[in-house]
Order: structure tokens, then sequence, then C-alpha cells
């Protein structure tokens, strides 16, 4: 079982991925699953004998909605409201996230539910504390 300094080695590397484009999972060696955001652990069956890789970017946007309370943290202030929703990466892993190119307007986001599943790219969201996942819609 890793220790407490592997376990926030691998946050460490997810952040300062984030800060340049670059989105870090791992995978198992023992079922092949992704686990995103990657820690020491598969999610998948629990193997200790993971990978660091590289994620394409590239996902589905399978529900968006928009916040109307206030935002989850205060870093999200600046820009609320937002779009959010869920999104399924191409190489697995079901994720929530911050969804650019879609206004929080009741009929842009009729629009975009009637679209259907849409493709999305990640990028890096620089807030004033730390870098955040975002995903812009590819069309
Ligand atoms: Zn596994």
């Amino acid at each position: 079982m890793p220790n407490v300094a592997e376990q926030s080695s691998a946050i460490r590397s997810y952040y300062e991925g984030l800060a340049k484009g670059v989105f870090r999972a791992v995978t198992c060696k023992a079922c092949g699953g992704y686990t995103f955001p990657p820690t020491g652990c598969c999610e998948h069956c629990a193997s200790w004998d993971v990978t660091p890789v590289e994620l394409s970017g590239d996902a589905t946007l399978l529900l968006a909605s928009h916040n109307i309370s206030p935002a989850c943290h205060p870093r999200f202030e600046k820009i609320a409201p937002y779009v959010y929703g869920h999104l399924r990466l191409k190489e697995g892993p079901i994720v929530q996230g911050i969804v650019l190119g879609v206004k929080p307007t009741p009929e842009d986001l009729k629009a975009l539910f009637e679209r259907g599943p849409v493709p999305v790219k990640a990028e890096t969201l620089q807030m004033s504390d730390l870098p955040v996942i975002a995903f812009r819609l590819a069309g």
C-alpha cells in the first residue's frame, strides 16, 4: 500500500499537469480501468498497481445544468453563473465539470439538451488559487 507522500505526489502531479493543459489519470495494471482524477488506487478493483497516463481531453457531454444558488466554492464566484455537467471521458470515466461555450440560460440549456450527447474538449480554467478542469463544446 502506498504511503501518504506517494498519494499527495499524485495529487501534486495532477495539478502541475492541469496548469500546463495536461490531463492526468492513472490506469490499472490489474483491470485496465482508468481512474480520474488520479489516485494511488484503482477506483474499479481497488488495486494499488496503477500507472500514470495522460488523457486525450476528448469527452462527451451527457447532461448539463447551471447553478442557481451561490457558487459551490468562493473560487467560482467570479465566473458564476456557469454551466456544469456530467461528461464521459473518451477513456471511460464519467466526471463532473464546468462546461464552456454555452450560456447559463434556460433557452440555451434546452437547445443543448435537445442536441443530445455532444463532443467536448477539456481545457484548463485558471482560477485565482488553482487550475480546474473545464470542458468546451466542440462545435
Ligand atoms: Zn483496477
